[in-house]
């Protein structure tokens, strides 16, 4: 059965004879991009040169020409698809069903000749994601350890909210976050009627307007390089800026910080420096939660995705153990 699906040492996630996903691979026409992370984006660029065809949902793709530029996927055929909606490739099927991640993510089903259901779920969070059923299942494990069990029982969204009303009283707060996780944290925090303007740079401003388009409530949004803005930050006024993480060097140093990050598996909230928080909103499964898919979706044989992350070793042991369903990790890791 593992023939029908693999995942390439360079993190393309083969299902079926004509797909390819979140990776380049020139043995495969289509090219799938499940959402807009970077790590998901590996070698578009030849994909777009060379695959006959791109897909990747509407949202995705607004993500991409914002975080890019809206010449890159111009640059090859890019055709989008929407949830649930099935397009025939030779003898292939190819269906993509939503993933409870970042905007757009999705999960790819692939049907083969035989009818064999090739299921990839691409990164996801168990609450808000269809378990589509499965003969052979590519899974997801970032979080693929015994160890990351989130015990806490604790509403994180309130928490947060109320950590960030915290620091507002110090004057501006910071939140750290990636791109689609940030746009999460705005839209709680305005759900939360937090009285005080929102400040993001550009990108992430960009991104958050794509949100918009797509269904998000964000409230107002100012872009940092705006006077008003600029003013705001510099006298330190009770607002929010909203920074990717890899700003945390580099900007609102003195200023109260809440970083938002899935890698937390003790406590809600915990305090990594004088006025600096790491919240643990995730937007992953934790381990109990990818079982529960795997146990759901009822396949025969579980491939786990070992490229992104190397916990994929650990949970197809799990699996075997726990589930009794076959389970390899690829791509191997042992020449390392
Ligand atoms: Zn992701």
């Amino acid at each position: 059965m593992s023939v029908r699906a693999s995942v390439t040492d360079r993190g393309a996630v083969i299902l079926g004879k004509n797909v390819a996903c979140d990776a380049f691979e020139e043995t495969r026409p289509l090219r799938v991009v499940t959402h807009a992370h970077a790590d998901h984006m590996v070698g578009l660029r030849q994909s777009l040169r060379t695959c006959k065809k791109v897909f990747m949902t509407q949202a995705t793709k607004d993500m991409i020409d914002v975080m890019r530029s809206p010449l890159f996927l111009m640059s090859g055929v890019v055709e989008t698809l929407e949830y649930g909606k099935t397009i025939q490739y030779g003898e292939e099927c190819i269906t993509f069903f939503r993933a409870d991640h970042i905007l757009g993510a999705a999960q790819v089903l692939v049907q083969d000749f035989e009818g064999k259901r090739i299921v990839f779920t691409g990164d996801f969070r168990i609450d808000g994601t269809p378990v589509i059923e499965s003969d052979v299942l590519v899974i997801e494990a970032t979080y693929g350890s015994p160890t990351c069990k989130r015990s806490f029982d604790t509403d994180i969204k309130t928490s947060l909210v109320s950590l960030v009303e915290r620091g507002l009283r110090h004057g501006t707060v910071y939140v750290f976050g990636y791109h689609g996780k940030l746009q999460e944290v705005m839209e709680i925090l305005h759900k939360a009627d937090l009285q005080v303007p929102f400040i993001a740079p550009e990108t992430v401003f960009q991104v958050a307007k794509v949100c918009e388009r797509h269904g998000m409530r964000l409230g107002q949004l100012m872009p940092s390089k705006e006077p008003e803005a600029e003013e705001l930050l510099e006298n330190n006024v009770p607002s929010i800026a909203f920074y990717h993480m890899e700003s945390r060097g580099s900007v609102g140093l003195d200023n109260f910080r809440v970083l938002v990050s899935g890698w937390e598996f003790g406590s809600a909230i915990r305090q990594t420096g004088i006025r600096e928080y790491v919240v643990a909103l995730s937007d992953h499964s934790d381990f109990n939660g990818l079982l529960e898919y795997v146990r759901r979706s009822k396949p025969e044989f579980v491939i786990t995705e070992n490229f992104r992350v190397s916990n994929g070793e650990t949970l197809a042991k799990e699996i075997r153990k726990t589930l009794g369903i076959s389970a390899t990790a690829l791509p191997r890791r042992d020449i390392s």
